[in-house]
């Protein structure tokens, strides 16, 4: 007869633990509480899939920070080149983008979801969707579907179900309690690649909510991230802000609010800047001046202004603002919610499970992809980790049923 193996979450992670096993001698059972399957896979194609990147792998098994020694083996067993190689052979060719980020052809994940599904499908994969897992009872796996409790033996389990973020995609860390009345060791789940809160005034939110901030350095401690981010109603999100959003969440937790310095004009001297701000016509008013003289976008001005609206600067002057413009002082007071974050921090620790990520209280359990304990920055990572677990998990469980 054959294995039975219960993939519980339809992720990315999931799907590729199914893929394998389902290539082998398994019968494979996808459950999933959702109607559709991959739903923050699609969504986070939304703006472009990035799904793996192309630099070195000393470079890319770097962004796992405190785990990239455990990262490193999975990676190298399915590797960005693999990865890129498998979406191909599911008809998406991939490109490296100017970054270095690596996307499919058609930028987006749905092509690439559909063909993988099918190929699923073909090779006999079961897809439970609308069951959601509850724990377990008597040894056996217990799901609730449309009001109904459902038992299910298995002789493999892999648990793939994600993190906390985004949770109206199905992902929402109800596992945490499960995992830890089974006496799992679970750190605290934590935004990662998130948002901060800004106390701005009132004026600059109506102007400015919405609006880039393009080209320009973000300096928090010893790191500097050229890039651009996005003010919103209430704080600060955006690719500059989530590289740096790990180690300011960390330092949150424990200090307290965190000032960032932004350059806003990165490309010119504090020297040209003062030069030309000597020179302004008394007659041309300062925001007119930084706008055509200086080159300052809208927002940049705006941030600028807010300094004089919030008292903080009352002497604003062609002495001084230079230096603001290059040092601009940004007071970030908590994260935005997990349920907003790209990603999540923390999960089921390593402690817990064993170097083949099965559990060590409970035998032939799994646990793979963004559920775990780790983090990494935006760029492809988080994708190719997730992947690369769901291949590494599959592979383990061909192994010890040898
Ligand atoms: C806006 C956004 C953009 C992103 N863009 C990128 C990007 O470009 N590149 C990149 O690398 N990463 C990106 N990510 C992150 C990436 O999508 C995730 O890291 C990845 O989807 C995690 O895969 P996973 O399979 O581990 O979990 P998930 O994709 O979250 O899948 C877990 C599945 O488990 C199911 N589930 C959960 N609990 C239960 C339960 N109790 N019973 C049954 N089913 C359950 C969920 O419904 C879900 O379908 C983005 C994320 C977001 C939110």
């Amino acid at each position: 007869m054959l294995k039975s193996v219960t993939i519980i979450g339809g992720g990315p992670t999931g799907l590729m633990a199914a893929d394998i096993l389902s290539q082998h001698n398994y019968s494979v059972t996808v459950f999933e509480r959702k109607p559709s399957l991959g739903r923050k896979f699609l969504l986070a194609g939304r703006g472009g899939l990035n799904i793996t990147h192309s630099e070195s792998t000393n470079d890319f098994i770097k962004k796992y920070g405190v785990n990239h020694t455990t990262f490193k083996s999975l990676i190298n067993k399915f590797s960005p080149q693999n990865l890129r190689d498998w979406c191909e052979s599911l008809g998406e060719k991939t490109f490296i983008g100017s970054s270095g980020r690596v996307f499919p052809q058609s930028f987006k994940a749905s092509p690439l979801l559909r063909a993988w599904l099918s190929q699923l499908q073909t090779q006999n994969v079961t897809f439970k969707k609308k069951h959601d897992w509850l724990g377990w009872q008597d040894n056996r796996l217990l799901f609730k579907s449309e009001n109904k409790n459902i038992l299910i033996k298995s002789d493999f389990t892999i648990l793939a179900l994600g993190g906390a973020s985004w949770p109206n995609l199905g992902s929402d860390g109800s596992w945490v309690d499960i995992l830890k009345r089974n006496n799992i060791e679970i750190s605290e789940l934590q935004p990662a690649n998130c948002g901060f809160f800004v106390n701005w005034s009132k004026v600059f939110t109506e102007r400015f909510a919405g609006n880039p901030l393009k080209s320009i350095k973000i300096k928090y401690k010893e790191k500097t991230i050229k890039g651009e981010f996005i003010i919103t109603k209430v704080g600060v999100e955006g690719g500059a802000i989530y590289s740096l959003s790990a180690l300011i969440r960390d330092a949150i937790n424990i200090e307290g609010k965190q000032k960032v310095f932004i350059d806003l004009k990165p490309d010119v001297s504090l020297e040209e800047i003062n030069k030309s701000l000597l020179n302004k016509p008394s007659k041309l008013s300062l925001t007119n001046y930084l706008r055509k003289n200086i080159k300052l976008s809208d927002v940049a001005i705006g941030l600028i202004m807010e300094l004089k609206h919030k008292k903080k600067f009352k002497n604003l002057n062609t002495q001084n603002l230079g230096f603001h413009i290059k040092n601009f002082e940004l007071l970030l007071e908590k994260p935005f919610s997990i349920k907003k974050s790209i990603s999540t921090a923390g999960g089921v620790s390593f402690k817990s499970i064993d170097s083949d990520f099965m559990l060590t209280n409970k035998p032939n359990v799994y646990v793979a992809g963004e559920m775990l304990d780790w983090e990494a920055p935006t760029g492809g990572y988080l994708l190719q980790a997730c992947i690369s677990s769901g291949f590494f998990v599959a592979n383990n469980i061909l192994k010890k049923s040898k």
